[in-house]
């Protein structure tokens, strides 16, 4: 059976390095804000091309800590609007609402699966202070119009970088394009822990230190309090694992980017279409997932599992259409996204992963072309 993602085979690929890592913090008797975070934060901004990274418990945090920073700062207030695309996960839209201010949702473009950038003018109100811009599915999101658009709006970008460790735009890294970026380190994104962890990277020193002090209580000196913070932390272990995998991160997103060369290639099933915007191999793209469409979706999701393919739906079901958000009306004037739904019902992502062997992706194309329908 392909599976749809192997951790353990991932993980194994790591040792004995991944073991000797963590046995390494278990002996130090430090677990917390320590060498491994210090050190991480400072290899990971140099990867990704800004002064500060700022390491928390989760992707989530992430987010929510940037809009929170920027509500300490005094650059957001409460019912100011965040522009966001209407078709990504749920955690990027949580972060807005958290932090009670109100996502307005742009639908995507159906060839890139990205925000759809002459979208998002037509949305901007006196109340509109940021763009967060997610780069869905591992393909960068950027555009030198979106740059423009913001410039000339004076409004924040922020970048949820959750599912793009390592894309490029123009030989920049997606994490330093705007003012802020959020990243996931879940086991399963193209840079992963062992467990939840997340950052924040910024050029921003001021954002960087509000959100340093947030995520540990509201204090930068121990037992002083100046904001209402919380606790959100990258444990030692886990910077530690993130820094041994960093160091493989490119090389990994160089194999996803030959399979995905080979999907692309190879699938000739016309009732599975790749959006054009996927079918560029390049560095826009690191392929945290290789989203096909089709319209009969769950017979071809069936089908693969029946003949050894596992297969997931990035998403279901799509936030505006969430019960989380039914009550409380913020979404509710959503009614037609025609083109978010779209692709909530016919989205299906195939195996993808630095460790997918050649002929598991032989496999997986030859199921997919068998496809059949009646
Ligand atoms: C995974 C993910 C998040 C949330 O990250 P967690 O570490 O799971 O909290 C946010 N946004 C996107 C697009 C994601 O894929």
């Amino acid at each position: 059976m392909v599976k749809f993602l192997d951790l353990q085979r991932i993980n194994d690929s790591f040792e004995p390095e991944l073991t000797e890592t963590v046995n390494r913090v278990i002996r130090s008797g430090w677990y917390l804000l320590g060498e491994e975070n210090r050190c991480f934060e400072e290899e990971y901004s140099r990867y990704i091309g800004v002064s500060h990274t700022v390491g928390c418990a989760n992707g989530l945090d992430a987010l929510t800590l940037i809009l929170r920073a920027y509500k300490e700062l005094g650059v957001m207030s409460d019912g100011d609007e965040v522009i966001v695309p209407a078709n990504t996960y749920i955690a990027t839209i949580l972060s807005i609402t958290e932090n009670s201010l109100v996502p307005v949702l742009v639908e995507p473009d159906k060839d890139t699966l990205q925000i759809d950038i002459a979208g998002i003018e037509s949305c901007i109100t006196p109340l509109t202070k940021a763009i967060m811009s997610v780069h869905l599915y591992g393909r960068c999101s950027h555009t030198s119009e979106l740059d423009e658009l913001r410039r000339r709006y004076n409004l924040k970008l922020i970048e949820d970088n959750a599912q793009a460790h390592g894309c490029m735009f123009k030989g920049q890294r997606t994490g330093s394009l705007g003012d802020a970026a959020a990243h996931s380190f879940y086991p399963g994104k193209n840079l992963g822990a062992l467990g939840d962890g997340g950052a924040v990277t910024t050029s921003d020193a001021v954002l960087a230190g509000m959100v340093r002090r947030l995520a540990n209580y509201g204090s930068d000196r121990k037992y002083v309090f100046d904001a209402a913070g919380r606790n959100s932390r990258l444990d030692e272990i886990q910077a530690a694992v993130l820094r041994l995998k960093l160091k493989r991160l490119d090389s990994d997103n160089r194999r996803r980017r030959a399979i995905a060369a080979r999907y692309i290639a190879e699938i000739d099933n016309p009732m599975v279409s790749i959006p054009s915007g996927i079918g560029e191999v390049g560095e826009m793209n690191v392929y945290h997932l290789f989203p096909v469409l089709c319209r009969q979706r769950e017979q071809l999701q069936q089908y693969l599992s029946v003949n050894g393919v596992q297969t997931l739906i990035h998403y279901p079901i799509p936030p505006h259409r969430q019960k989380c958000y039914a009550s409380k009306g913020i979404l509710r004037h959503y009614s037609t996204l025609s083109i978010t739904e779209c692709i909530h019902n016919m989205e299906l992502s195939l195996p993808i992963s630095p460790v997918m062997t050649d002929d598991e992706v032989t496999e997986v194309i030859a199921k997919v072309n068998n496809f059949n329908s009646i």
